[in-house]
Protein backbone atom coordinates (compact mmCIF):
# COMPACT_ATOMS: atom_id res chain seq x y z
CA UNK A 1 0.00 0.00 0.00
CA UNK A 2 1.20 3.09 -0.99
CA UNK A 3 1.60 5.47 2.22
CA UNK A 4 0.27 9.28 1.96
CA UNK A 5 -1.39 9.77 5.22
CA UNK A 6 1.39 9.58 8.14
CA UNK A 7 0.19 9.35 11.80
CA UNK A 8 2.10 10.40 15.16
CA UNK A 9 1.00 10.04 18.44
CA UNK A 10 2.12 11.89 21.38
CA UNK A 11 3.27 15.59 19.76
CA UNK A 12 6.40 15.69 22.80
CA UNK A 13 10.04 16.24 21.51
CA UNK A 14 9.74 12.84 19.77
CA UNK A 15 6.93 13.28 18.16
CA UNK A 16 6.70 16.35 16.70
CA UNK A 17 10.08 15.56 15.46
CA UNK A 18 9.12 12.90 14.04
CA UNK A 19 6.14 14.76 12.18
CA UNK A 20 8.77 17.26 10.95
CA UNK A 21 11.27 14.40 9.40
CA UNK A 22 7.45 12.83 7.82
CA UNK A 23 6.28 16.13 6.73
CA UNK A 24 9.76 17.65 4.93
CA UNK A 25 9.39 14.08 2.98
CA UNK A 26 6.11 14.86 1.42
CA UNK A 27 4.08 13.14 3.80
CA UNK A 28 0.40 14.49 4.52
CA UNK A 29 0.86 14.15 8.60
CA UNK A 30 -1.52 13.81 11.41
CA UNK A 31 -0.30 14.73 14.38
CA UNK A 32 -1.93 13.98 17.80
CA UNK A 33 -1.73 14.83 21.81
CA UNK A 34 -4.44 14.04 24.57
CA UNK A 35 -5.05 17.77 24.35
CA UNK A 36 -4.98 20.59 22.22
CA UNK A 37 -1.79 22.60 24.10
CA UNK A 38 0.16 19.71 23.73
CA UNK A 39 -0.05 19.67 20.12
CA UNK A 40 -0.02 23.51 19.71
CA UNK A 41 3.68 23.36 21.04
CA UNK A 42 4.85 20.29 18.95
CA UNK A 43 3.36 22.50 16.01
CA UNK A 44 5.18 25.73 17.47
CA UNK A 45 8.36 23.41 17.79
CA UNK A 46 8.65 22.64 14.16
CA UNK A 47 8.11 25.94 13.25
CA UNK A 48 10.96 27.37 15.07
CA UNK A 49 13.17 24.37 13.89
CA UNK A 50 11.78 25.17 10.34
CA UNK A 51 12.42 28.60 10.74
CA UNK A 52 16.38 27.80 11.72
CA UNK A 53 16.69 26.16 8.60
CA UNK A 54 14.89 29.38 6.09
CA UNK A 55 17.68 31.46 8.29
CA UNK A 56 20.81 29.19 7.40
CA UNK A 57 19.68 29.26 3.63
CA UNK A 58 18.68 25.57 3.65
CA UNK A 59 14.79 26.07 3.01
CA UNK A 60 13.11 28.50 1.43
CA UNK A 61 9.77 30.26 3.53
CA UNK A 62 7.84 28.90 0.97
CA UNK A 63 9.20 25.25 1.28
CA UNK A 64 8.50 25.97 5.38
CA UNK A 65 4.84 27.13 4.71
CA UNK A 66 4.33 23.44 2.06
CA UNK A 67 6.05 21.36 4.71
CA UNK A 68 4.06 23.20 7.61
CA UNK A 69 0.82 23.15 5.31
CA UNK A 70 1.02 18.95 5.37
CA UNK A 71 1.13 18.82 9.18
CA UNK A 72 -3.00 18.61 10.83
CA UNK A 73 -3.54 18.24 14.33
CA UNK A 74 -5.71 15.95 16.12
CA UNK A 75 -6.86 14.74 19.93
CA UNK A 76 -8.71 12.26 19.00
CA UNK A 77 -7.28 8.89 17.79
CA UNK A 78 -10.47 8.42 15.58
CA UNK A 79 -8.35 10.26 13.41
CA UNK A 80 -6.09 7.86 12.66
CA UNK A 81 -8.78 6.00 10.83
CA UNK A 82 -7.36 8.01 7.76
CA UNK A 83 -3.52 6.75 8.30
CA UNK A 84 -1.55 4.79 5.87
CA UNK A 85 0.80 3.84 8.37
CA UNK A 86 1.18 4.90 12.01
CA UNK A 87 4.05 5.87 14.73
CA UNK A 88 3.28 5.89 18.16
CA UNK A 89 5.82 8.67 20.35
CA UNK A 90 3.66 8.95 23.30
CA UNK A 91 4.92 9.11 26.81
CA UNK A 92 7.16 5.76 27.73
CA UNK A 93 4.49 4.48 29.99
CA UNK A 94 3.51 0.62 29.33
CA UNK A 95 -0.44 1.33 30.37
CA UNK A 96 -0.76 4.21 28.33
CA UNK A 97 0.90 2.66 25.10
CA UNK A 98 -1.37 -0.74 25.70
CA UNK A 99 -4.33 1.67 25.76
CA UNK A 100 -3.29 3.48 22.85
CA UNK A 101 -2.31 0.47 20.60
CA UNK A 102 -6.09 -1.62 21.51
CA UNK A 103 -7.45 1.97 20.29
CA UNK A 104 -5.57 2.10 17.41
CA UNK A 105 -6.22 -1.31 16.09
CA UNK A 106 -9.62 -0.60 16.08
CA UNK A 107 -9.48 2.54 14.52
CA UNK A 108 -7.23 2.31 11.84
CA UNK A 109 -7.43 0.66 8.41
CA UNK A 110 -6.75 -3.66 8.59
CA UNK A 111 -3.47 -3.34 6.37
CA UNK A 112 -1.95 -0.21 8.43
CA UNK A 113 1.15 -0.93 9.79
CA UNK A 114 1.62 0.26 13.45
CA UNK A 115 4.54 1.07 14.87
CA UNK A 116 6.23 2.50 18.22
CA UNK A 117 9.04 4.27 18.78
CA UNK A 118 9.33 2.69 22.33
CA UNK A 119 12.49 3.24 23.81
CA UNK A 120 12.37 -0.26 25.82
CA UNK A 121 8.95 -1.56 26.23
CA UNK A 122 9.23 -5.25 24.34
CA UNK A 123 7.11 -4.72 20.65
CA UNK A 124 5.49 -8.44 21.43
CA UNK A 125 4.42 -7.14 24.55
CA UNK A 126 2.91 -4.33 22.57
CA UNK A 127 1.73 -6.39 19.52
CA UNK A 128 -0.20 -8.69 21.80
CA UNK A 129 -2.35 -6.07 22.49
CA UNK A 130 -3.95 -5.78 18.95
CA UNK A 131 -5.47 -8.36 16.58
CA UNK A 132 -2.65 -7.61 14.11
CA UNK A 133 0.66 -8.58 15.41
CA UNK A 134 2.27 -9.24 11.84
CA UNK A 135 1.77 -5.49 11.72
CA UNK A 136 3.72 -4.33 14.71
CA UNK A 137 7.00 -3.05 14.42
CA UNK A 138 9.38 -0.53 16.58
CA UNK A 139 10.60 2.26 14.89
CA UNK A 140 12.83 3.89 17.22
CA UNK A 141 14.35 7.43 16.39
CA UNK A 142 16.92 9.25 18.07
CA UNK A 143 16.60 12.27 19.39
CA UNK A 144 16.61 15.24 17.95
CA UNK A 145 14.92 13.42 15.25
CA UNK A 146 15.37 15.88 12.48
CA UNK A 147 19.48 15.55 13.16
CA UNK A 148 19.94 12.14 14.14
CA UNK A 149 20.95 9.61 11.17
CA UNK A 150 19.60 6.47 12.66
CA UNK A 151 16.39 4.76 12.94
CA UNK A 152 16.74 1.72 15.15
CA UNK A 153 13.85 -0.76 13.35
CA UNK A 154 12.85 -3.55 15.63
CA UNK A 155 11.42 -6.96 14.65
CA UNK A 156 8.96 -8.42 17.11
CA UNK A 157 8.58 -12.36 17.33
CA UNK A 158 5.57 -12.23 14.95
CA UNK A 159 6.66 -8.94 12.67
CA UNK A 160 6.01 -10.05 9.11
CA UNK A 161 8.60 -9.72 5.90
CA UNK A 162 6.25 -7.07 4.88
CA UNK A 163 6.03 -5.15 7.82
CA UNK A 164 9.38 -5.17 7.94
CA UNK A 165 10.82 -4.23 5.02
CA UNK A 166 7.86 -1.36 4.21
CA UNK A 167 9.21 0.27 7.93
CA UNK A 168 12.98 -0.35 6.87
CA UNK A 169 11.85 1.65 3.68
CA UNK A 170 10.09 4.60 5.12
CA UNK A 171 13.11 4.94 7.34
CA UNK A 172 15.39 5.50 4.28
CA UNK A 173 12.78 7.71 2.80
CA UNK A 174 12.87 10.40 5.57
CA UNK A 175 16.69 10.56 4.72
CA UNK A 176 17.38 8.14 7.92
CA UNK A 177 19.95 4.71 8.32
CA UNK A 178 18.34 2.24 9.37
CA UNK A 179 19.75 -0.69 11.59
CA UNK A 180 18.18 -4.02 12.60
CA UNK A 181 17.46 -4.78 16.32
CA UNK A 182 15.96 -7.86 17.41
CA UNK A 183 13.39 -7.63 20.60
CA UNK A 184 14.62 -7.50 23.98
CA UNK A 185 15.07 -4.91 26.13
CA UNK A 186 16.55 -1.90 25.06
CA UNK A 187 17.23 -3.24 21.92
CA UNK A 188 20.78 -2.20 21.23
CA UNK A 189 20.97 1.84 21.55
CA UNK A 190 19.27 1.76 25.11
CA UNK A 191 20.94 -1.92 25.73
CA UNK A 192 24.11 -0.47 25.64
CA UNK A 193 23.24 3.74 26.15
CA UNK A 194 21.43 3.48 29.37
CA UNK A 195 23.61 1.47 31.43
CA UNK A 196 26.28 4.00 30.54
CA UNK A 197 24.30 6.82 31.48
CA UNK A 198 23.31 5.17 34.81
CA UNK A 199 26.87 4.83 35.93
CA UNK A 200 27.69 8.08 35.32
CA UNK A 201 24.64 8.81 37.89
CA UNK A 202 26.04 6.41 40.28
CA UNK A 203 29.41 8.23 39.94
CA UNK A 204 27.62 11.37 41.22
CA UNK A 205 26.03 9.87 43.57
CA UNK A 206 29.08 7.89 45.29
CA UNK A 207 30.82 11.26 44.82
CA UNK A 208 33.63 10.13 42.74
CA UNK A 209 33.15 13.29 40.79
CA UNK A 210 31.04 16.39 40.16
CA UNK A 211 28.69 16.37 37.08
CA UNK A 212 31.14 19.16 35.12
CA UNK A 213 33.97 16.28 35.58
CA UNK A 214 31.77 13.45 35.02
CA UNK A 215 30.21 14.84 31.75
CA UNK A 216 34.07 16.30 30.71
CA UNK A 217 35.88 12.74 31.35
CA UNK A 218 33.41 11.53 28.83
CA UNK A 219 33.73 14.16 26.34
CA UNK A 220 37.10 14.85 25.76
CA UNK A 221 38.24 11.36 27.52
CA UNK A 222 35.77 8.88 25.21
CA UNK A 223 35.14 11.49 22.51
CA UNK A 224 31.59 11.33 23.05
CA UNK A 225 29.82 14.66 21.71
CA UNK A 226 27.66 15.21 25.13
CA UNK A 227 28.62 14.15 28.56
CA UNK A 228 25.91 11.23 30.27
CA UNK A 229 24.95 13.69 32.46
CA UNK A 230 23.66 16.42 30.11
CA UNK A 231 22.47 13.71 27.74
CA UNK A 232 20.17 12.39 30.37
CA UNK A 233 19.08 15.65 30.80
CA UNK A 234 18.17 15.89 26.79
CA UNK A 235 16.51 12.82 26.81
CA UNK A 236 14.31 13.28 30.08
CA UNK A 237 14.95 11.52 33.18
CA UNK A 238 11.41 10.38 33.54
CA UNK A 239 12.14 8.41 30.12
CA UNK A 240 15.97 7.46 31.75
CA UNK A 241 14.21 5.64 34.45
CA UNK A 242 11.64 4.10 32.78
CA UNK A 243 14.55 2.69 30.70
CA UNK A 244 16.39 0.90 33.75
CA UNK A 245 13.60 0.11 35.22
CA UNK A 246 12.44 -2.69 31.65
CA UNK A 247 16.30 -3.54 31.80
CA UNK A 248 16.05 -4.36 35.33
CA UNK A 249 12.60 -6.21 35.47
CA UNK A 250 13.18 -7.91 32.07
CA UNK A 251 16.63 -9.83 32.47
CA UNK A 252 15.98 -9.65 36.58
CA UNK A 253 19.49 -8.55 36.80
CA UNK A 254 20.70 -6.38 39.28
CA UNK A 255 23.59 -4.54 37.48
CA UNK A 256 20.71 -3.26 35.90
CA UNK A 257 18.97 -1.55 39.37
CA UNK A 258 18.29 2.24 38.40
CA UNK A 259 20.57 4.36 40.66
CA UNK A 260 18.28 5.93 43.60
CA UNK A 261 19.27 9.41 42.57
CA UNK A 262 18.16 9.09 39.45
CA UNK A 263 14.78 7.95 41.18
CA UNK A 264 15.12 10.91 43.33
CA UNK A 265 15.31 13.94 40.49
CA UNK A 266 12.43 12.03 38.97
CA UNK A 267 10.10 11.70 42.06
CA UNK A 268 11.49 15.43 42.36
CA UNK A 269 9.91 16.69 38.97
CA UNK A 270 13.66 17.30 37.97
CA UNK A 271 12.91 15.51 34.73
CA UNK A 272 15.77 17.45 32.79
CA UNK A 273 15.63 20.21 29.88
CA UNK A 274 11.54 19.61 29.43
CA UNK A 275 11.27 20.73 32.92
CA UNK A 276 14.24 23.45 33.50
CA UNK A 277 16.08 21.24 35.49
CA UNK A 278 17.64 17.77 35.85
CA UNK A 279 21.33 17.57 36.34
CA UNK A 280 21.78 21.04 34.88
CA UNK A 281 19.55 23.79 34.78
CA UNK A 282 17.95 25.22 32.36
CA UNK A 283 16.39 28.70 31.59
P1 LIG B 1 7.59 13.69 25.90
O1 LIG B 1 7.25 13.65 27.34
O2 LIG B 1 8.34 14.84 25.33
O3 LIG B 1 6.25 13.53 25.01
C1 LIG B 1 5.29 12.54 25.22
C2 LIG B 1 3.96 13.08 24.72
O4 LIG B 1 3.01 12.02 24.72
C3 LIG B 1 3.40 14.20 25.60
O5 LIG B 1 3.11 15.34 24.83
C4 LIG B 1 2.11 13.57 26.16
O6 LIG B 1 1.06 14.50 26.37
C5 LIG B 1 1.76 12.58 25.06
N1 LIG B 1 0.82 11.54 25.46
C6 LIG B 1 0.70 10.91 26.66
N2 LIG B 1 -0.33 10.04 26.64
C7 LIG B 1 -0.87 10.12 25.40
C8 LIG B 1 -1.99 9.48 24.77
N3 LIG B 1 -2.74 8.61 25.43
N4 LIG B 1 -2.28 9.82 23.49
C9 LIG B 1 -1.53 10.74 22.82
N5 LIG B 1 -0.47 11.37 23.37
C10 LIG B 1 -0.15 11.07 24.65
O7 LIG B 1 8.37 12.31 25.62
P2 LIG B 1 9.36 11.95 24.40
O8 LIG B 1 10.74 12.18 24.84
O9 LIG B 1 8.85 12.58 23.16
O10 LIG B 1 9.17 10.36 24.32
C11 LIG B 1 8.12 9.77 23.59
C12 LIG B 1 8.48 8.33 23.27
O11 LIG B 1 9.71 8.30 22.51
C13 LIG B 1 8.72 7.45 24.50
O12 LIG B 1 8.27 6.14 24.23
C14 LIG B 1 10.23 7.48 24.62
O13 LIG B 1 10.74 6.36 25.30
C15 LIG B 1 10.64 7.46 23.16
N6 LIG B 1 11.99 7.96 22.87
C16 LIG B 1 12.49 9.04 23.53
C17 LIG B 1 13.76 9.50 23.21
C18 LIG B 1 14.33 10.71 23.91
O14 LIG B 1 15.53 10.98 23.77
N7 LIG B 1 13.54 11.45 24.63
C19 LIG B 1 14.52 8.88 22.20
C20 LIG B 1 13.96 7.80 21.52
C21 LIG B 1 12.70 7.34 21.87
Amino acid sequence: MAIQTFGVIGSGQMGNGIAQVAAMSGLSVIMNDIAPEFVEKGIKTISRNLDRSVEKGKMTTDEKAAVMARISSSVSLNDMARADFVVEAATENEKIKFQIFKTLDEVCKPEVILSTNTSSIPIGRIAAQTKRPAKLIGMHFMNPVPVMKLVEVIRGIATSDETFQATWDLAIRFGKTPALANDYPGFIANRILLPMINEAIYCLYHGVGKREDIDTVMKLGMNHPMGPLALADLIGLDTCLAIMETLYNGFKDPKYRPCPLLQKYVEAGWLGRKTGKGFYEYS
